[in-house]
């Protein structure tokens, strides 16, 4: 029963825990792997329905779980039944494999197979894959990699994939960035050295989402030779709707997961990630951490390093403001535009994108445009402090008149470097992202203020 739980085999896990309930001794184990394991698998009515006969702490707070769980859902979070059948339709149009084989949670590697260039991921929902470059090799990719690949992909739902991974990977040499063309990743690459190779993501279904503003700017890099932007298609988007969410990333690092297979083929020695001071130093945007300290810094450096790879965050000494400056200065702003909605050229001028991203620019866009007041009149803000910051530099503090005690300072240091940033940058790519920063903006003057923010009172 345990070694079931704990390799992600729920079903198998319950069978044998329903087998111990009559079993006094047992009893109590038994009940608690199998509220947990209906936890695991988000299965809350299932949850509710055996739990809520049971008189023991653990189920009860797990029941309560769900019960509070079922209901924040109900209220928004899910999906329409509209949307839920548009994403039934999506998956169903997708390419399958030739081969079929199961889920196998006892030996990750082996989820992942290759037909041509087309490298297969057998997820245990389905199948997503990758267009590889024609000379890539699965056999030659470490299985370290496989592994940190599949939890990238899986690790909010399969705690198999969680396991030590069998062996690990040398360090690899050449230093590549997960790029989206938008702002933040555009800085990362023009902070990061010359020879970065970046690596974009590209959807293989068509969405709502507008991506010709990404496409002509990586013409740009690619056409100029300013860097070598590789471009890998895939739907792998698509394992998360199998959990309640729209078509996205499963975890934060899972945007580099084409990277992270293709770190042998190209002997990456790192990844690097375009997360500002907002997405690192503060939580939500808005309360300041130790970054270094928290659980998910050390816990996924940890595991990219067992792959033989530095998890790289190069613009962590830099806030969304301070990216924007970055890229300001730089020949690439007129190929760059982050708003999804415009023509492909400008950006739409209604969005909150067009609001906290190009305005700043100095680009054109309308205050009272509704979706960017209703992300201003929702508490807590949505990236509160890039907003804030927005706010008093384009002069509409006037919009928030009961935030108006936030605006008595002067938030420009918000666009300054943060020299404690530099410390989470590996020795070898340190020295020369650390001096193109500090050529690029001035530093924030001390004491930090960053270290005061808790805009909410949290
Ligand atoms: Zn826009």
């Amino acid at each position: 029963m345990r070694r079931a739980y704990n390799a992600g085999r729920y079903e198998q896990a319950r069978r044998h825990a329903r087998l111990l309930l009559g079993k006094q001794k047992e009893a109590e184990l038994a009940r608690s792997v199998i509220v947990r394991s209906y936890w695991n698998e988000h299965a809350y009515d299932a949850l509710i329905q055996v739990g809520s006969e049971w008189e023991d702490n653990v189920s009860k707070s797990y029941v309560a779980l769900a019960r509070e769980h079922r209901m924040s859902s109900s209220s928004g979070k899910m999906l329409t039944p509209m949307k839920k059948s548009r994403l039934e339709r999506l998956r169903g149009a997708q390419p399958g494999p030739q081969l079929r084989v199961k889920w196998n949670p006892d030996n990750i590697p082996s989820n992942f197979f290759q037909e041509g260039h087309r490298l297969w991921f057998r997820y245990p929902q389905g199948y997503v894959y990758w267009d590889m470059p024609v000379s890539f090799v699965l056999s030659s990719t470490h299985p370290s990699l496989l592994s940190l690949a599949a939890e990238t992909l899986l690790y909010p739902w399969e705690s198999a994939t969680r396991a030590p991974f069998s062996s690990t990977r040398a360090m690899g040499e050449q230093v590549s960035l997960s790029f989206s063309a938008g702002t933040d990743s555009t800085a990362a690459a023009l902070v990061m050295p010359d020879d970065t190779l970046l690596g974009y993501h590209r959807r293989s279904f068509d969405s709502m989402l507008d991506h010709r503003n990404a496409e002509r700017l990586i013409g740009y890099l690619n056409d100029s030779g300013e860097r070598e932007v590789l471009q890998i298609e895939s739907n792998h988007e698509l394992i998360r709707t199998h959990h309640e969410k729209p078509v996205g990333f499963s975890s934060d690092f899972a945007c580099a997961v084409h990277l992270i297979l293709l770190a042998d083929h190209y002997n990456l020695g790192a990844i690097g990630f375009g997360m500002p001071i907002d997405n690192t130093y503060l939580w939500k945007g808005r309360k300041f951490r130790k970054f270094e300290e928290t659980q998910y810094y050390t816990y996924w450096t940890k595991r990219f390093a067992q792959a033989g790879l530095d998890l790289l965050f190069p613009i962590s000494s830099i806030s969304e403001a301070g990216a924007l400056m970055v890229v300001k200065a730089s020949p690439w702003l007129e190929h760059l535009n982050s708003c999804m909605r415009g023509d492909g050229v400008k950006g739409c001028g209604r969005c909150w994108k067009c609001f906290h991203k190009n305005g700043p620019l100095g680009r054109p866009f309308d205050i009272k445009a509704h979706e960017i007041q209703t992300y201003l009149n929702k508490r807590p803000m949505p990236t509160a402090t890039h907003a804030l910051w927005a706010l008093q530099t384009m002069g509409h503090q006037d919009e928030l008149p009961d935030m108006a005690h936030l605006f008595e300072k002067d938030l420009s240091w918000w666009a300054k470097v943060y020299p404690p940033g530099f410390d989470l940058l590996p020795e070898r790519w340190r020295d020369s992202i650390e001096a193109t920063i500090r050529a690029a903006l001035p530093v924030m003057p001390e004491p930090y203020a960053l270290h005061d923010v808790n805009h909410f009172d949290e």
